[in-house]
């Protein structure tokens, strides 16, 4: 499970494994394209999120 700060509905959304849509790694960087359960698509990073305000909680 992680969490990220979903900007559409401006709260912090907990998803699971159905959210992903994809996992991308390279380097030894951790990437996931995820969708929200509000539909809303983005990328999780575990480390520096450039893309939202998106951070992990636990593996
Ligand atoms: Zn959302």
């Amino acid at each position: 499970m992680f969490s990220v700060y979903c900007t559409a509905v401006a709260a912090e959304v907990l998803l699971g494994p159905t959210n992903i849509e994809a996992v991308l790694s390279s380097g030894g960087e951790l990437a996931m394209e995820y969708r929200c359960s509000c539909g809303e698509r983005g990328l999780w990073k575990r480390g520096a999120g450039r893309f939202h305000d998106e951070r992990a909680i636990a593996s």
